[in-house]
């Protein structure tokens, strides 16, 4: 569903441009709205969330799509926790549809979907690993990095159940916008696949924006 945010980028408190292959890492308190741009296109940001007051309480993809009714996450969409509660909301939308299904790519799965050759190249589990490495006193561990949501990310679910990974519907200055319901870490891998044609095979930066 397409929802076009009124929220003005002059009237942003943060704003960060996240280059392909870094992350970003940030609360966001609750009553704030974060904006994921896809500045370039066809880009996938790669993203978890905590409970900001309590980091075992996380993202869930299963408890979203089941009390939502549906694999897909866009405009109305609500993000909930492990523990069944609304994290987020998502309140605006131009790309239309986001994956919450096909995972995260890691050096394992590029040895798997891609060549064995592949293991080296650097994937999204790595920048979250840094990530957490890197900010200890949030109390994240490596058990925390679970399953995740792929915003502007095309993962079609095939009639016959299975994922197919295909040419992106993003484009570029598509955004998708969050209402935090609580406070939030935000945790986003800017995915650096170079094998997929989910991003053209062309990794490009995104921007992140939050407002009061
Ligand atoms: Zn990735």
């Amino acid at each position: 569903m397409i929802i076009e945010s009124s929220l003005q980028a002059e009237a942003t408190i943060d704003r960060e441009v996240v280059n392909a292959g870094d992350y970003y890492l940030k609360v966001v308190k609750k009553g704030q709205t974060v904006r994921i741009l896809d500045l370039e296109g066809n880009q996938a940001a790669d993203t978890l969330f905590y409970n900001a007051n309590n980091v075992s309480e996380r993202y869930s993809a299963t408890d979203t799509i089941r009390e939502q009714g549906n694999v897909y996450l866009t405009a109305g969409s609500v993000l909930m926790s492990n523990e069944c509660k609304p994290m987020l909301k998502i309140v605006a939308d131009t790309c239309g549809r986001h994956d919450t299904v096909g995972g995260a790519c890691a050096t394992e799965s590029n040895t798997v979907r891609y060549a064995l050759e592949k293991k080296c190249m650097h994937a999204c589990r790595d920048s979250w690993l840094l990530a957490i490495a890197e900010n200890e006193a949030l109390g994240l561990s490596k058990k925390d990095i679970t399953h995740n949501i792929n915003f502007f990310m095309n993962v079609p679910v095939t009639s016959d159940g299975k994922l197919s990974f295909a040419d992106g519907i993003s484009g570029a200055g598509k955004y998708v916008e969050l209402e935090a319901l609580m406070d939030v870490v935000v945790l986003i891998s800017n995915c650096p696949q170079l094998n997929n044609p989910c991003n053209a095979y062309n990794p490009t930066p995104i921007e992140i924006l939050i407002w009061n």
